[in-house]
């Protein structure tokens, strides 16, 4: 980078936002301009939730913010929480808590170099200078560069489904306030989905009070692990690049040390992977291993697990694998897995859980969508997410980087793959907050 900047504005003030603020101001880099859409700074999605039920899936060793600093959470924990270890999940706003004290923190410390601010941008324009920012209320802001943490991209109805014929049934956001209201003993709700968007979802439902059937839809009906105890063990070697090798590598693993202890082994060498593998290799795996990966990686805590098996074996929960084909009013249609019949399935809810979608040309947010009209910025190759070099640049239509257009956390999937879980997203956001910063800056986790 070789202009030194002044100014850096953060779109989103979620984890991945919050984090890249907090680490410009704390090493003496430029001034931070975060803006937050609506929602409270320093919590996003994730940690948003007032849920005590939503439980961390990563232990609390392992959530620190700050990859300089691994125990930073567990000893901020430990001062709030006594009876709370290292092991312990604890609740999903208790880590937005400190994030938001993270925040206040640099913001003290940082002075007028830490600018919040509330709103909606709808464009982002370089020009020679910098660029400029407008916001939905009117608006404008100067910065130097423009970083994009604005987190997944939000679901999709699966493809091919007409969800408009299911009229008010039909839930979008699996985390909005109405999940649970008006419905009855008698009542089904069906859940799109049977990954950790559904086990929030089930959750809620049964901490509301509903008692009715919950049935829970997907393609395979798999549902996520839950976490044992085995620590994560050190690979010898570098795992085989190609999937077929690598899948029986991680089953010989598997045998020997666990299939827990076998994932893990291979955290350190996913982005590796990833950004290693072709095209044709990338293919087979979104294609074949996905849903198996997804299962295996993204695990429950085990009180979440223990509830969840509580609620299958007392009928209330029951996972169905098909595949959604129509809809009509108040019903769902689908083809179950391996059969060519078609079964109705009569629900006065349905729940969207398919998660984060990656489609950034289906996307409805303005801003997006202005900066992929403007060929600022276009989808990664597989609809993953935003493609990016590997400094976290917005790659534009003619596949030239932007130089003042960055792109921070699960939006950036399609270049790094695993990047989504904290240990991932604090060390991509040391990484973005040193080149900004035009510094060289040592110690911090593998680097
Ligand atoms: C339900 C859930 C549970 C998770 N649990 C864990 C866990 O236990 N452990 C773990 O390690 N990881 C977990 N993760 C993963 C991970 O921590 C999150 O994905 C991460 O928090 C991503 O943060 P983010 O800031 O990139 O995105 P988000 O949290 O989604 O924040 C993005 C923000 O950008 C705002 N925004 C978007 N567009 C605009 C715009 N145009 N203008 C202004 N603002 C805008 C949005 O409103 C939002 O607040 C979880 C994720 C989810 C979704």
């Amino acid at each position: 980078m070789p202009e030194r900047l002044s100014r850096v504005a953060i779109v989103g003030a979620g984890f991945s936002g919050t984090l890249l603020a907090v680490n410009l101001v704390r090493h003496d880099g430029p001034d931070a301009l975060l803006i937050a859409r609506g929602d409270s700074f320093g919590r996003g999605v994730a940690y948003g939730t007032a849920h005590a039920d939503h439980l961390l899936n990563v232990r609390a060793a392992n959530m620190s913010a700050l990859p300089d600093a691994p125990a930073h959470f567990a000893d901020w924990l430990a001062r709030r929480d006594p009876a709370a270890t290292p092991a312990s999940f604890v609740p999903r706003a208790t880590y937005g808590a400190y994030l938001g004290e993270l925040l206040d923190d640099a913001d003290r410390a940082a002075g007028s170099r830490l600018t919040r601010r509330r709103g909606r941008v709808v464009s982002a324009r370089p020009d020679a200078y910098g660029l400029t920012l407008r916001f939905a209320d009117g608006g404008q802001e100067r910065a130097d560069a423009l970083v994009l943490a604005t987190g997944n991209l939000p679901p999709h109805p699966p493809p091919g489904l007409d969800v408009d014929r299911l009229g008010d049934a039909y839930v979008a956001d699996p985390w909005g306030a109405r999940v649970a209201d008006g419905l009855g003993p008698d009542d089904t709700v069906l859940l799109l989905g049977t990954g950790l968007t559904m086990v929030d979802v089930a959750l809620a439902l049964d901490a509301a009070g509903f008692g009715g059937r919950i049935v829970a839809l997907s393609r395979r009906g798999l549902l996520p692990r839950a976490h044992g105890d085995a620590a994560p063990g050190r690979l010898a070697e570098r795992p085989p690049a190609r999937a077929v090798p690598l899948l029986r590598a991680v089953r010989a693993r598997a045998d020997a040390i666990g299939w827990r202890g076998a994932v893990d082994e291979l955290r350190p060498h996913t982005q590796d992977l990833w950004r290693a593998a072709g095209p044709a290799e990338r293919s087979r795996f979104l294609r074949h291993l996905r849903p198996w990966w997804d299962v295996h990686r993204h695990r429950l805590a085990p009180e979440v697990a223990a509830r969840i098996e509580a609620m299958r074996a007392a009928g209330r929960l029951e996972l169905r694998a098909g595949t959604p084909v129509g809809c009509e009013a108040g019903a769902l249609l689908y083809r179950p897995r391996g059969s060519g019949r078609v079964e109705r399935l009569a629900a006065a809810r349905v729940v969207n859980c398919t998660g984060p979608a990656g489609d950034a040309t289906r996307s409805t947010d303005p801003l997006l969508r202005r900066l992929l009209a403007d060929g600022l910025a276009r989808p990664d190759a597989f609809r993953l997410g935003l493609d990016v070099d590997a400094h976290g640049r917005l790659i534009g239509s003619d596949g030239a980087p932007q130089p003042r257009l960055y792109a921070l956390g699960p939006v950036t999937r399609g270049a790094h793959w695993e990047i989504t879980a904290v240990p991932d997203i604090r060390t991509q956001v040391w990484h973005l907050a040193r080149r900004l910063s035009n510094a060289h800056w040592v110690g911090g986790e593998g680097l």
